[in-house]
């Protein structure tokens, strides 16, 4: 069962059962679309130690929940009195102040009840996890930040005092996220230091690019009213040590946080996803990317490569298509190696026909889902030869109708076929455009309609090959190349060597 629907039910079944007012209140904030990072952070070094986090929802679910209540109590009017969180109305605007309050000491509750239920074979473990919990949210953890950071305003600003509010305010649940996942794989000393370490700077980080978004970020981004921070006097990073070095410490953890996950032998990548994301959404705020510097990006694509190409290998439009059906979660490097072979035996449509299903499995062997898309070449050629003489059709449309052919494909083979106006995106494309700031989307099926409306009409012909291969070999996915990209001085996700 997925963790979110998880969630949706964990308060369902115990006994004395929930009272509904109060459950409804709770699963309002509860399920409201956040991010979840505690329990990602759980989830992904507990399988990083090699155990299946599966068997730990209980725990995840019990981080969620002492964040949840949280956040219902950091919005009261008696506290930072925000009336949005995620883009909705905050639990005492949606139903009472005191229904909020309520269902903020539910969800604290219950998270220890989740606790104490939780089956690890060894009770010594559902007691270390609740001191843990009870440790890192309590009076010497995250209340006590809460504590501070109200009380800021009259307390004398020192970076000590900062550097304190910003561990226990959010440092501690994140660093408790970490050690409930090393307790329950019984991790040794080592790997308890290394993690614990690893935490700690996250937890900063995390908190200093919150101080930053809540300076930069409009609504929109934040998800509730920015500025709330300067409206209450707190002390922040920005407030303390100013912008500028706000945002180099903020490059400094994120390199040094990302450096540490690279010496690890196994990669993590839920962590440099979590990483990567936090980062570049905060820097994307340093600079809008206005007209003029979209301009100026696309002319610099065509001033280093005027005539971008594809790199899959074809001799005719029937050839492309087939490279492009192959190159479906698959390296055009790889593809290129099979394709000669299958070419030299099948140049045309009628020859793919002929060539049959097992034989063009056996010459796409080295290529991933080999069997599916033997199958659907097959069937593509056949529709090709009996419908439209060999010959590929001439609408985006037509294409996709064909086996194997989704929107990406039909949209590659439209551009470097046609020289239509096309921008299928893949990894690399949905990559690049947020970072460089041209869209700010979520997954690569929302990004073209919104780059085909922000890259100026001259450029869209080779827009897609440029950030492609910009992707491909410098704005790679672990370690952009920043130091040398020909773009850094106008990209808002630049990294400062
Ligand atoms: S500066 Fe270049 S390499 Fe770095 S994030 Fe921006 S586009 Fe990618």
């Amino acid at each position: 069962m997925p963790f979110n629907r998880f969630l949706d039910t964990v308060l369902d079944g115990g006994e004395p059962a929930c009272e509904p007012g109060l459950k409804e209140a709770m699963l309002y904030s509860l399920s409201d679309g956040g991010k979840r990072v505690r329990p990602l952070i759980f989830f992904a070094l507990s399988r990083h130690l090699g155990h299946t986090p599966e068997r730990y929802y209980h725990v995840a679910a019990a981080l969620e929940m002492t964040h949840t209540y949280s956040l219902i109590h950091d919005d009261l009017p008696a506290m930072d009195n925000d009336s949005l969180r995620r883009g909705r109305p905050t639990s005492h605007i949606q139903f009472s102040e005191s229904t909020a309050i309520l269902a903020g000491d539910a969800l604290l509750t219950h998270a220890f009840y989740l606790l104490s239920v939780a089956d690890f074979g060894d009770p010594v473990v559902n007691i270390r996890l609740v001191q843990l919990l009870s440790s890192a949210s309590g009076a010497g953890g995250m209340v006590a930040g809460q504590y501070l950071d109200m009380q800021s305003p009259h307390l004398f600003p020192s970076r000590e005092l900062l550097e304190n509010i910003h561990r226990k305010k959010t440092g501690c649940l994140i660093l408790c996220a970490f050690q409930m996942a090393l307790t329950v794989c019984n991790a040794s000393k080592e790997l308890w230091l290394k993690w614990t370490e690893f935490g700690k700077k996250l937890g900063i980080f995390f908190q200093l690019r919150d101080d930053l978004m809540d300076v930069r970020a409009d609504v929109k981004a934040l998800g509730k009213q920015p500025g709330g921070d300067d409206k209450d006097n707190k002390l922040t990073y920005p407030a303390l040590i100013g912008l500028e070095a706000s945002d180099s410490l903020l490059d400094e953890l994120y390199k040094s946080l990302m450096a540490s996950l690279h010496q690890e032998a196994a990669p993590v990548p839920v962590f440099e996803e979590i990483l990567e994301s936090l980062y570049r959404s905060c820097t994307a705020t340093q600079m809008k990317l206005t007209k003029r510097a979209v301009e100026k990006i696309f002319n610099r694509f065509a001033q280093y490569n005027p005539h971008p190409q594809t790199e899959l290998k074809y001799d005719s439009p029937f050839q492309l298509l087939i490279a492009v059906i192959l190159s479906a979660q698959c390296t055009d490097a790889a593809v290129n190696k099979a394709t000669p072979a299958l070419f030299a035996e099948a140049p045309t449509a009628k020859d793919m026909v002929q060539l049959g299903v097992p034989r063009i499995r056996e010459l796409i062997a080295t290529i991933g889902l080999n069997n599916a898309k033997s199958r659907h070449i097959h069937a593509c050629s056949q529709i090709l030869q009996e419908t439209y003489s060999g010959q590929l059709p001439q609408t985006r449309a037509e294409l996709e109708n064909l086996p194997g052919v989704g929107k990406k494909t039909a949209g590659v083979v439209m551009n470097v076929v046609y020289g239509s106006e096309t921008l299928p995106v893949d990894t690399h494309v949905f990559r690049v455009s947020n970072r460089l700031g041209l869209v700010s989307t979520k997954t690569p099926e929302a990004t073209e309609d919104h780059l085909i409306k922000v890259i100026p009409r001259p450029r869209l012909r080779y827009a897609h090959h440029w950030l492609i291969l910009h992707g491909r070999y410098i704005c790679k996915a672990r370690k952009p190349l920043c130091g040398a990209c020909f773009l850094a001085d106008i990209c808002p996700s630049a990294v400062k060597e």
